[in-house]
């Protein structure tokens, strides 16, 4: 098979002279050439084909296994160097200095059927230098979640880093779920994960924290000239036109977020990408009942700093410590502080937009469609709503006439307890609705119901969707995982005899571990 690949990212960039796998600060360097640790019996859990396709690289089969190999890390494709990134980041609100691919290994960089580059990545691949004191591989259940979860964010049209495989290793890991001292032996797995590059915020800021001004700016040529199609690298506003392009992504990715009510759960400057993609899946939860406050990562539990209400402010937070990193590079720190403004009115712009698009309106542009919305999420905060279900049953209503039948039956999917629907939640919800039809009854319902089936999801990975493929496949079982895949697939289209995928979360699902709470071990 003939695959093309490209080696800009280590022939431009300086490499780290040292090529072993020992613990250690790096400096001068952008990444590290270091192979993937090989793994006792690779199996294949997981494939996208079309990825695979436009990739030119086919399913691993028993016949072929050439690529299974090679994605379990017990193989090299010809021509590729490994390496791990080096950078830094701010962790929950402090800084925390070199972190780097602790256990991601690039393979390299490969050329798709678009003529594009693209980075593909192992997680859980072995120690590299910036492992630490950590074992340098990832557990099935976050393997799994990473996997699952960013297909589905595919599907869903959310910009996020995509997963070409899931490879079982055949070799435990130990982890301690809990952190209560109990770590026990789990399967462990890999996953190959692919995005333009893997270049984060964090990758600016390690060079900008030590004062190593070239390589900052080596870095930021670099990222403009070979993903920035739209900014000339030597013209002399490109770091501000720059910055201000991946604030503006960023504040559109978080509306997206926001639509489909996905908490990313660790958002530190390390795990967002230049892009405007979402990266690091990790105790990442999609909000179910709404409530701005909720988070799935038992880690934040007390402090609640990257909840899903916050995820807008914390995102402009992290992009003003990635300014403060390139302000290294430039005197004219105003025009800086201008393009950070810039996210903010973004944001105010995209998630406007989004809202109106699940609301069925043209626009928020009025007074009285802005009070709507601001209603709808209080009202949505009176007894347990959940949030998915919610918009879908709203694009079931019709505007044509006076309901025949009871409104509040139309959403009963919606409630989690059902009863408070006769209380004074559905008082509320009545007094909405005949609020939300007069604005609603500008446009065709036809035209409206079609407009907001596009854009709110009935399927979502809700967490204890994917912990129960998780407990199959821990069990060596990939059926329900492949099932889940299928329908997340079409996240906005009804699949026959696939309702129960859109159920909301059941009661016995409430409090067990891995489907509302996740803690950061993985
Ligand atoms: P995360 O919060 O998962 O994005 O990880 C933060 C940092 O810890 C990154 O530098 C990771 O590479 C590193 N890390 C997390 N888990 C492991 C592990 N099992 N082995 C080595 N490094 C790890
Ligand atoms: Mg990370």
């Amino acid at each position: 098979m003939q695959i093309a690949l490209s080696h800009r990212y280590t022939e431009s960039l300086p490499g780290d002279p040292d090529h072993s796998r020992a613990p250690r600060i790096v400096e001068g360097a952008a990444f590290s050439y270091v192979d993937p640790d090989p793994v006792s019996h690779p199996r294949l859990l997981a494939w996208s084909d079309a990825l695979g396709d436009s990739l030119g690289i086919s399913r691993p089969t028993t016949e072929d296994d050439t690529w299974l190999q090679i994605l379990s890390g017990n193989a090299r494709w010809p021509g590729t160097t490994p390496y791990a990134n080096c950078y830094g980041g701010h962790q929950f609100g402090q800084w925390a200095g070199q972190l780097g691919d602790g256990r991601a290994i690039t393979l390299g960089e490969f050329i798709n059927a678009d003529g594009a580059v693209v980075e593909l990545q192992l997680k859980g691949a072995g120690r590299t230098p910036y492992s630490r004191g950590a074992d340098g591989r990832a557990v099935l259940r976050s393997s799994l979640r990473e996997y699952l979860c960013s297909e589905a964010m595919h599907a869903l049209g959310v910009p996020t880093t995509r997963a070409l495989s899931l490879v079982g290793t055949g070799d435990d890991v130990i982890r301690d779920m809990f952190y209560d001292g109990n770590p026990q032996a789990e399967p462990g797995a890999i996953v190959c994960r692919v995005a333009p590059s893997f270049i984060r915020l964090g990758t600016f800021e390690l060079p900008a924290s030590r004062g190593d001004h070239a390589l900052l700016k080596q870095l930021v040529d670099y990222t403009i000239r070979h993903h920035e199609p739209d900014i000339d690298h030597r013209d002399p506003d490109a770091l501000f036109r720059w910055y201000e392009a991946v604030c503006r992504r960023t504040a559109q990715l978080v509306a997206e977020w926001t639509r489909v009510g996905f908490v990313h759960g660790v958002m530190n400057t390390d795990n967002l990408s230049v892009h405007g993609i979402t990266i690091d899946y990790g105790p990442y939860g999609w909000l179910e009942p709404y409530d701005p406050g909720w988070t799935p990562n038992t880690t934040d539990a007390h402090s609640r700093r990257y909840c899903f209400g916050r995820q807008p402010a914390i995102a402009q937070w992290n992009l003003s410590r990635f300014g403060g990193a390139l302000a290294r590079l430039t005197d004219d720190t105003d025009r800086l502080e201008q393009a950070l403004n810039g996210y903010a009115d973004e944001y105010e712009r995209a998630s406007r937009a989004m809202f109106a698009g699940k609301l069925g309106l043209p626009d928020l542009a009025t007074e009285s469609r802005q009070h709507l919305l601001a209603d709808l999420l209080e009202l949505l905060t009176l007894t347990e709503t959940d949030y998915t279900l919610f918009f879908r049953c709203l694009g079931q209503v019709s505007t044509a006439a006076e309901p025949a039948s009871d409104p509040r039956e139309g959403f009963l999917p919606a409630y989690y307890d059902e009863q408070a629907l006769r209380g004074e939640a559905g008082e509320a919800l009545i007094r909405w609705l005949e609020r939300y039809r007069n604005e609603a009854r500008q446009r065709p319902d036809a035209e409206r119901m079609a407009a907001m089936c596009s854009t709110n999801p009935l399927y979502v990975p809700r967490n204890y969707l994917a912990q129960l493929a998780i407990d199959q496949a821990e069990q060596g079982d990939t059926e329900e995982l492949r099932r889940l895949l299928q329908v997340l697939a079409q996240p906005y289209s009804e699949q026959p005899g696939m309702e129960r995928y859109a159920a909301r979360r059941p009661e016995w699902a409430r409090h067990r571990a891995g489907c509302s709470a996740l803690s950061c071990s993985s």
